[in-house]
């Protein structure tokens, strides 16, 4: 077996050497088509399609419900037409009248959010089917107006990538799992884009790709991606922040047009991105894909979890392991076949203070956990030894920790993973169109516990 073993190694080493300095590197482009106010936008979308369908490239639209409904209404079937042949994404349904979603999603906890999240969003994903022709590829969030709710509506309406922007969650700058849906998001240095106003600069862009795609492929490869909004394009200010700043309701008779681009400014920006994406796809090494193609990408987020090496870990530590979530291996120390379940729904501390639970006592309420996953779907929040609990943590670091003998020794448990996602409630709610000082906390709060389910997206 041993030698059987070298030779394999042999064989595979100097295979795997060479593909680690020649990893895939994977561009995405996407246009928050939104702007159903200013009616250039929508020549804006349609050029934009049409010159990176002639150049070979398919970009990904993430379209907002009102926007489709408005080109349906003003006969832009040429525009829905230019659009499909690219990658149609959703972009909320509104977008930007008030209440955005991190203002209804904020009061709200994890299922009540989801419904409400569901049933307001809803409407634009239908329409977009029956505008487009097909279920939306993925989601991003209007702004930063985010909440870790969405997810599991977007579960429902069958959309399985988020892809947008935003500190709220974030790991390594790469794509990753997160409550069951594969997410592009926090790229940090692999987001980028080219200044659409200064011709000066696209040189200093393509440097930037460079260097993110280099640094990508020698290491196990990634994603970068760009976004832009057809709107820019056409105009020099933003229609939403001129209609509903700061959260103000302006009625559609009295929507007013955002300021237009000169000719020549347009033009300008047309031929700055078009250089841009046109050095993309020359780069050797980088295949610009749409989010449509996202999940083939990556492997399954069902790996085998070893439990053993939990065991040591999770004692000390509760955090992302590999390619394992915090809740993959909880799971895997109950006794689960690898599954996805959410995280908790809420934080609830843990009031044993004895240092030890007898044997038959832990037994019942390790039994318990597990019915409440079965039937849940869903981590508990805490777990019941008579009238006395543990937090999940807690329960987590002491089930680690069993030995098998008479007692259980209880252990506190430290959950590292709650540092991807972000701390500071202000910046990360930062958007002209939320009402002044706006922050959400509870929704950040929200994301810690669910972050019992963050791991990264390997690629295949
Ligand atoms: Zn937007």
């Amino acid at each position: 077996m041993k030698l059987v073993t070298a030779l394999l190694l042999c064989v595979l080493l100097p295979a795997m050497a060479v593909r680690a300095a020649d990893a895939p590197v994977y561009y995405l482009l996407w246009f928050d088509t939104e702007d159903y106010i200013e009616p250039a936008a929508d020549d804006a979308a349609l050029r934009l399609a049409l010159e990176l369908e002639k150049m070979g490239v398919r970009a990904t639209f993430k379209v907002v419900g009102e926007k489709a409904r408005v080109l349906e209404s003003r006969g832009r079937r040429d525009v829905i037409r230019a659009l499909a042949r690219h990658d149609i994404g959703y972009h909320a349904e509104n977008h930007s009248i008030p209440p955005s979603p991190a203002v209804y999603l904020k009061p709200l906890g994890l299922l009540e959010g989801a419904a409400e999240f569901e049933r307001r969003e809803g409407h634009g994903v239908l329409d977009i089917g029956r505008i487009f022709g097909v279920t939306p590829s993925c989601y991003g969030q209007p702004g930063s107006s985010w909440g870790p709710q969405s997810n599991i509506a977007l579960r429902r309406f069958g959309i399985p990538v988020y892809m947008d922007e935003g500190s709220h969650v974030g790991l390594n700058s790469q794509p990753f799992w997160y409550m069951g849906i594969l997410h592009v998001f926090g790229l940090g240095p692999n987001n980028m884009r080219a200044d659409i106003n200064n011709p000066a600069r696209i040189g200093e862009a393509t440097r930037q790709f460079d260097r993110a795609a280099a640094a990508l492929k020698n290491n196990s490869g990634g994603v970068i991606h760009t976004y832009y909004h057809p709107t820019e394009f056409v105009t020099t200010e933003f229609w939403d922040a001129v209609n509903f700043p700061r959260g103000r309701y302006t009625a559609p008779s009295d929507y007013k047009r955002p300021n237009a681009r000169t000719p020549e400014s347009s033009e300008q920006a047309y031929r700055i991105l078009l250089e841009f994406v046109r050095h993309v796809k020359q780069t050797p090494g980088v295949r610009i894909i749409t989010a449509r193609e996202l999940p083939q990408i990556f492997d399954s987020p069902h790996q085998m979890v070893d439990v053993t090496k939990v065991k040591q870990r999770f004692a000390e530590s509760i955090d992302i392991d590999g390619a394992h979530s915090a809740a993959d291996q909880l799971l895997a120390l109950l006794g689960f076949q690898s599954r996805y379940v959410d995280g908790p729904a809420g934080r609830v501390d843990s009031t044993v203070t004895a240092t030890s639970i007898p044997r038959d006592l832990f037994n019942r309420g390790k039994q318990d956990a597990i019915e409440s996953i079965e039937r849940h779907n869903r981590l508990p929040s805490h777990v019941w030894f008579g009238v006395e609990r543990l937090s999940l943590a807690d329960f987590a670091a002491t089930l680690a920790g069993d030995q098998g003998g008479p007692a259980v020794a209880v252990r506190r448990g430290k959950l590292d993973f709650e540092r991807h996602v972000a701390a500071d409630a202000r910046r990360a709610f930062n958007w002209a169109i939320h009402p002044e000082g706006f922050e959400a906390p509870e929704l950040l709060e929200l994301g810690r516990l669910q972050a019992w389910t963050l791991k990264p997206a390997r690629l295949r």
